[in-house]
């Protein structure tokens, strides 16, 4: 008997979870059994991405632990996962707000991840369902007459009915000129090849002052760097700080309500202009009188002053401009969904830095750290980075902000994942986009029905081709959150597998 196979790519958070979620489901129909799943993996270890794969204490999660659960509908499950592993968990914790609201290590969500995929694989081999783990690379799909063919590192083909991508976040590949120079680092990833590769006390630069940067910086800090760090980025903005617990906040402004009220009145997509004025209404809400705006400027505003600020408004309980982001958490996806194409770029242009710098903050205990690195004179942050180039002579890259050029020996790239298809250095995505089975979107990664997550090609949901995580950046906006991730597998498993009962044919 003909299995119909599901093959997902990648196996990393998003991966798990659809494998979990469609093993439960199926086996719950009593389908288990007509149906296989096989995932494919290029790393040794599942679970184990770009963000869970590392081996630093100082590369923590910025979410709390009561969101990052794995299952789909149980948000709680990490948290619940801790309390259960008290002993073996104990130093992985780095910020205890009480179990819930804790803040623990990436390595430790990686262990969870892996334990979490582990057990649910046993547990579908054990109930008769035929699962695979392929541990190779995915470079390439060919659209078959049904389903598709995928072609995998080791040179085996694998045949399926349905894929799904799920292949994570891809580094950019910026700077690609200088990616045969010896002392250069195309992203802040696997940490080990920057310990291996750069002496302690050796200067180092880092292109971008963003999260990524924050990670090759907490790298070299782990392991007691010496050496002077530099941080040239295009704004000189760094992440702000964490607030430890939050006051819930009820938007009454800046609602998804009000900008459908935009839409029925106008006949319109609410405009970025509007959606700013409503934030702006919302911020003076919040604070209870007129605000400065004018005040609230961040550029030209050294880094270490802004950090010693902001860790000072992290422990009063912050403010309206991280509030309110944090607040709209889980609106911001559907109000995205309400701007037009143009002014979905007008706000990456325009507000985007901010959004970034306020929505994705920095934990408390890593802007303790890094404030003592600047009292130390050991970090400095560069704005207005205008060009990067090599000196042959001396074997330097050449970094020229405000027409001042610097020299570094050794040069992280942290300037962060790759939005725009034809930004990411991934072989399956550039043949994907060469054969047309992916299109791009404007405002990054791909085409998508944000209702299924199937892939839309030519105008059209492909029946049988599926992606979930940052390749969806464009469309969904918080795909750099595990919990929202999981949120979209509920809808993808749901379709794939009405799709294989004939239930979307009715
Ligand atoms: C540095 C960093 C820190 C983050 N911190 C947080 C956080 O604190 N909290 C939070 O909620 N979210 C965080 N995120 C976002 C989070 O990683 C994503 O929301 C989530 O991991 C997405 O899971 P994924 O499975 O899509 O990607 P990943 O976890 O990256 O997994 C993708 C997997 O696909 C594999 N793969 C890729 N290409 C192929 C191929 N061609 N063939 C075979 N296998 C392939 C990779 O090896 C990897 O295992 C962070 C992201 C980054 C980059």
């Amino acid at each position: 008997m003909h299995l119909t196979n599901i093959t997902i790519i990648g196996g990393g958070a998003c991966g798990i979870s659809l494998f979990i979620e469609l093993f439960l489901q199926l086996r719950i129909a009593n389908s288990h059994k007509k149906v296989s799943i096989t995932i494919i993996e290029e790393n040794e270890e599942v679970g184990k991405g770009l963000a869970f794969g590392t081996k630093q204490p100082g590369h923590i999660l910025n979410t709390q632990a009561d969101l990052m659960g794995i299952h789909f509908a149980e948000p709680a499950h990490f948290s619940e996962w801790l309390k259960k592993h008290d002993s073996r968990v104990g130093k992985e914790i780095v910020d205890n707000q009480g179990e819930d609201q804790a803040f623990t290590t990436r390595r430790l969500y990686g262990d969870y991840l892996k334990e979490q995929f582990d057990l649910y694989f046993e547990l579908a081999e054990k109930e008769g369902m035929s699962v695979d783990l392929i541990k190779a690379s995915a470079t390439d799909i060919e659209k078959q007459k049904n389903g598709y063919s995928i072609q995998l590192s080791s040179g085996q083909r694998k045949l399926c009915d349905f894929a799904v991508l799920a292949t994570g976040t891809p580094v950019a590949n910026m700077y690609e000129e200088l990616s045969d120079k010896k002392n250069y680092f195309d992203s802040p990833w696997p940490s080990s090849k920057i310990l291996d590769r750069v002496p302690r006390n050796e200067n180092v630069g880092i292109l971008g002052s963003s999260l990524s940067a924050i990670d090759a910086l907490m790298t070299l800090a782990d392991n007691d760097h010496q050496g002077k760090i530099t941080f040239y980025s295009l704004d000189g903005l760094m992440p702000r700080v964490q607030v430890e617990k939050p006051e819930s906040y009820n938007c009454q402004h800046l609602t998804v309500s009000n900008l459908h009220k935009i839409q029925r009145e106008e006949l319109r997509s609410p405009t970025i202009f509007e959606i700013f004025r409503l934030f702006k209404k919302e911020a003076e809400n919040f604070k209870g009188k007129k605000i400065n705006w004018k005040k609230t400027k961040r550029t030209g505003v050294k880094a270490d002053k802004l950090l010693k600020k902001d860790i000072a408004i992290a422990e009063q309980g912050g403010d309206a401009l991280m509030n309110i982001p944090y607040a709209l958490r889980y609106e911001s996806s559907q109000m995205w969904k309400l701007l037009d194409e143009n002014d979905k770029l007008r706000f990456k242009s325009w507000l985007g830095g901010y959004w970034a710098v306020n929505r994705h903050c920095m934990p408390l205990v890593n802007a303790k750290r890094i404030e003592k690195l600047f009292e130390a004179g050991q970090l400095e942050v560069i704005p207005k980075l205008e060009d990067v180039a090599f000196d042959e002579s001396d074997e330097r890259f050449v970094l020229t902000c405000q027409d001042k050029k610097r020299k570094e020996k050794f040069l992280i790239n942290a300037t962060g994942p790759a939005s725009a298809v034809k930004d990411m250095k991934s072989e399956l995505v550039k043949n994907l986009a060469t054969r047309k089975l992916i299109e791009p979107e404007k405002a990054g990664g791909i085409k998508i029905n944000t209702q299924t997550m199937q892939v839309i090609n030519r105008g059209k949901s492909c029946p049988d081709f599926y992606a979930l995580g940052h390749i969806t950046n464009g469309l969904l906006l918080d795909v750099n959150a595990v919990w929202f991730n999981v949120k979209t597998i509920g809808n993808l498993s749901q379709h794939l597998i009405n799709s294989i009962t004939g239930e979307n044919s009715l």
